[in-house]
């Protein structure tokens, strides 16, 4: 696999991973990625894009849930 941003080889590693919601931030310190040897960068697999995004869906659940109780308390 190639980077595609400087075309240097990638190798599987973690890398953090980062996502802004409407209410709260999510990070995760290592996730499995393919980073490039060359500038860092780094590709996620479907697989982990998957798993990001269901765990964010099921994170917005009880986000909205936890807004909707604060909103209730002004
Ligand atoms: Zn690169």
């Amino acid at each position: 696999m190639m980077c595609v941003h400087c075309g240097g080889r990638l190798q599987r590693g973690t890398a953090p991973f980062h996502a802004d919601r409407a209410g709260y931030h999510v990070h995760w310190d290592a996730v499995p990625a393919w980073v490039c040897s060359q500038c860092g960068e780094a590709a996620f697999d479907s697989e982990e894009v998957d798993a990001i995004q269901a765990a964010l869906s099921s994170l917005d659940a009880h986000a909205q849930q936890l807004a909707k109780a604060s909103s209730q308390l002004e």
